[in-house]
Formats: structure tokens, sequence, C-alpha cells
């Protein structure tokens, strides 16, 4: 059993002042593997004092000073691929294609946001007046359980390339890889304070950066309730936010799609991440006069999606994260079936054969309507909503009509045709025939699921301030 006593401030490993033990569970099993200790609000506050005291000298190092600590981040974590890749499937449960992915993605974002400050143009002349990006000052970034080590990277980098300081308050539910991600950060010998790393309670730690006037700006990963929140709870302070929220993307099947060749793409988007991400296709929008046919192809190929042991190589679908999480996925299937959507594939329980574990069947409902709470609301697992339209105007609506707007795919064979419909979906990201990502490229979403955009320039511009220089004559 691994306890986690120590959390990272000023550059080195401190017991909190918080006292509170919290268990840590493996989701493939139920049972408690570990326990880390939580900070509180005083350490928090020590922790946001120690990166204010380090912001002078790290917002004044130079590109290339930044670029070193940058890649020496980046040695540190590709070094612990495989230990990460162990507390992923672990502490999490991601099935073993999954983890590893999850285990190389915090060294990547790292290179990644190295390419985006070798390019990034920090001063512009326009008109009469420079124009230069200054950075924000101390962030708070706070990441969710899902993509716990990848989120800490991904912001903690580009914070570091804008030249900002960091407090960081992970997921209380992934300690296992922050110890991992701490551990690496520390052996890359940053300055000290310039970041630091706090486990905690979002209504404990979080509060304390959601309201402290020392935090300038704060990137979150999480659910729509509690990024609303932090925008209220920053405004009287003026906090700059960027939040990566939830969505409920629709997946629009054209009607000359071929059913076949398309199916890997649906269910994947659906059930990617143990259907525990934000970004899963869960609305799949069917030509009416094709759903008998559609229905067919699903049900040919969801019975050979596994869902079980992470560690078995032919697992597509881990366990849900926690009891929580697992209850709330059989709660909609039950709220599913009482809507009168007509159930596909899977159900309530866990799949044939498993007595323990938090593990959901492969779900899929048809002849829903988008009106529908499973057609709504995000679910978070691994159960998907077939929704059927009369055409193409139709699909475009139904598309739209949700509070959500992270990603859509579009499947089809007319390529014109796809990119009409792609243009005119509300979502910060449309995929047309493909589940490819591109870093280089925004990633955030409009209406409920987010503000502002990470990755490439468009995630430095989030921890810059533009501050505009007009020179008279000497
Ligand atoms: P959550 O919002 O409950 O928690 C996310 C983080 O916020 C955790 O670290 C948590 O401790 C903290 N938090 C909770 N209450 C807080 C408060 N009052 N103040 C400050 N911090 C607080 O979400 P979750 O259950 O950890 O993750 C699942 C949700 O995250 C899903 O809804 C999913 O859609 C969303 N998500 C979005 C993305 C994205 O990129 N858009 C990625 C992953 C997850």
């Amino acid at each position: 059993m691994q306890r986690i006593e120590h959390i990272y401030i000023n550059g080195e490993f401190v017991t909190p002042h918080g006292e509170e033990w919290f268990d840590l569970h493996n989701p493939s099993t139920e049972e408690v593997i570990g326990q880390v200790r939580l900070g509180d609000a005083q350490d928090a506050q020590r922790a946001i004092a120690a990166a204010k005291a380090a912001l002078p000298a790290w917002s004044c190092t130079t590109r290339e000073e930044r670029l070193a600590a940058l890649r020496r981040m980046h040695k540190a974590v590709a070094a612990r691929e495989d230990q990460l890749m162990e507390a992923i499937v672990m502490e999490y449960g991601a099935p073993l294609v999954r983890g590893r992915w999850m285990a190389t993605y915090p060294a990547d974002v790292i290179a990644q946001a190295i390419d985006t400050l070798e390019a990034f143009a920090f001063e512009e002349q326009v008109g009469t007046a420079r124009v230069v990006l200054t950075p924000v000052g101390v962030a708070g970034l706070i990441t969710p359980w899902n993509s716990n080590a990848g989120f800490i990277c991904n912001k903690l980098a580009t914070a570091l390339a804008a030249g900002c300081t960091a407090v960081i308050k992970p997921s209380e539910m992934s300690a296992m890889q922050t110890q991992i991600v701490i551990e690496a950060l520390h052996e890359a010998g940053l300055p000290p304070g310039v970041f630091n790393i706090v486990n905690g309670r979002g209504e404990v730690v979080g509060e304390e950066i959601a309201h402290h006037p020392d935090i300038a700006k704060i990137s979150f990963t999480g659910s729509s309730a509690v990024g609303q929140h932090l925008v209220s709870a920053g405004a009287a302070t003026m906090k700059r936010v960027t939040l990566e929220l939830g969505g409920k993307s629709p997946t629009v099947v054209l009607d000359d799609a071929d059913f076949a060749a398309i199916m890997p793409f649906v269910l994947q988007a659906g059930f990617a991440n143990s259907g525990q991400a934000c970004i899963a296709g869960t609305r799949i929008l069917v030509p009416r006069h094709r759903l008998a046919e559609f229905e067919q192809a699903v049900q040919e190929a969801v019975p050979h999606i596994k869902s079980g042991d992470p560690r078995d190589t032919d697992t597509a679908i881990g366990p849900m994260v926690s009891a929580k999480q697992w209850e709330r996925v059989q709660n909609y299937i039950r709220i599913g079936v009482e809507e009168g959507a007509r159930l596909l594939a899977g159900g309530e329980g866990r799949p044939d054969g498993l007595q323990a574990g938090w593990f959901v069947k492969p779900t899929v409902f048809t002849d829903a309507t988008n009106q529908m709470r499973i057609a709504r609301e995000e679910i978070f697992g691994p159960v998907l909503t077939i929704i059927p339209y009369d055409d193409e105007a139709d699909a475009i609506t139904i598309a739209n009509d949700t509070r959500y707007g992270l990603s859509a795919l579009v499947l089809g064979q007319d390529l014109d045709r796809c990119e009409r419909v792609a243009r005119r979906i509300d979502s910060g990201r449309v995929l047309v025939n493909t589940l490819a990502h591109e870093p280089r490229a925004p990633f955030g979403g409009f209406k409920h699921s987010g503000l502002g955009r990470e990755m490439g320039r468009w995630g430095m511009n989030a921890y810059l301030e533009p501050k505009t220089l007009l020179m008279g004559q000497g």
C-alpha cells in the first residue's frame, strides 16, 4: 500500500499542514491501494506565496532559458513513461493501449510547448505601437482524474513557456500519477517556487486558488458546474479564466456513409477512454431511412468490444474511475430506459462474469430523441445514444441543439458535403472521417464546453497580456 505524504512547495517535498488522509482505489478490484495526505487552505496559501516570490525572476527569463528548462522537464518526464503507465492502469484503470497513450502524452505535450515557444512571437509592430505580450502572473492550474498527468504537464509547460509561475491542484483521485510527475519535475531542477503542487480537495485547495488575490489566472479542466463556479469566484479578483469542460458531442453519419467502414470510428469516438472523455461522440445522428441498417451494424460490432480487466490485451473499455462514477452511469442507463429509448446493446449491471470492479457494459440506446436526458446530459461513461434525423438540415439542427460544443465527427463519402456540414456545426473542433488530433491547433469548446483555448499559440496567448508600447522622442 502506497502512502503519499508530501506535497511540493518552493522546490521541496514538504509535509502538508492538512491532516486528512484520502483513500486511493484500484477501480478494477475496488480495493484500497494507497492513501494520500491532503493539503488544506494554508498549504495552498504557502504554495501561492512561493509562486508569487518566484514570478519576478521567471517572468524575465529569456526564451532560451525557458526552452532549456522545458527540455529538462521533457527528458525527466519521458524517462518515467513506464512508471506512469503502471500508475495509470492501477489507479485509473485505463486499458493498455489507452494507458500507453496516456503515459506518453505528458512528455509529448511538453515537447509541443517547446515547439510553440520556439516559434512564438512575443512582440509585434502594429502601426506606431509595439505590442509586447507579457506574462499574466501566477497561474492556478486545476486538473481532473481522466488524464491527470497529461493535463498537469500541458498546463504547466504552457504557463512556464509564457513566463508565468504556477500552483497546481491535481485531481485528488490521481495522486499516484501526480507523485511520479512531481518526482520527474523536481529532477528537472527548475528554480524553487516556479511550480508548486498541492494535493487536496476541490472545495478546500481549489477554492483557495479560486479566490486568492495573488492568482492572476486559472486554467481548469473538469466539469461544467465547477467551471462556471470558477468564473464567478474569480470575478472579485478579475482572474483570467481558461476552461476545458464537458461535452455531448455529435457523430453525424451522412446518408452516403458506408456503415461497415465507419463503424470503428463511431464506436471509438464514443467509447474512447472508457467513455470518460470530454470529447466522446455520445450522440450518434443517423438518417432515419437507414436506421435499421445502422442498428444492425452496431449490434454486430458491439459484442466484439470487451469491457473488463484493463490488463487484458483485448480490453477496449476499462472500469469507471470510482463507485460514484459507476453509480452515475448506471443511473443514466435506468433513465434512458424510463425515457423510452430502446436498448440496442448493454444495459444495467456489470458485464457478464464480472463480480467486482466498477465495470460497465458498453451500452447503446436507439430511437432516442434529442430532448431526452441521455441525449442532453453528459454521462461520462460508455453509453451512446442513437438519434434518427430526416435530412441534412435536420441533422445540423440536432447537432447544434445542445448546451455543449467541444467536438464533433462527420462521416460520409462525399467530402464536399462533409465539409459543408462540418462548417455549420457549432463546436471547437470538427473531425471529418478521422479521429486524428492536431496538437498545434487550438483545443476548447463553444458554449458550456468551455472558455478560451489550449494548445499551440492560442494556448500560450491565454497566459499572456498584450501591452501596447508607444514611444515618443527622447
Ligand atoms: P470536477 O469538476 O469535479 O473536478 C475537476 C477538478 O476540479 C478536480 O481537481 C477537483 O478537485 C476540482 N474541484 C472540484 N470542486 C472545485 C471547486 N469548488 N473549486 C476548485 N476546484 C474544484 O470534474 P471531475 O469529476 O474530476 O472530471 C470529470 C469532468 O471533467 C467531466 O464532466 C468532463 O467532461 C470534464 N472534463 C473535461 C475535459 C476537457 O478537456 N474539456 C477533459 C477532462 C474532463
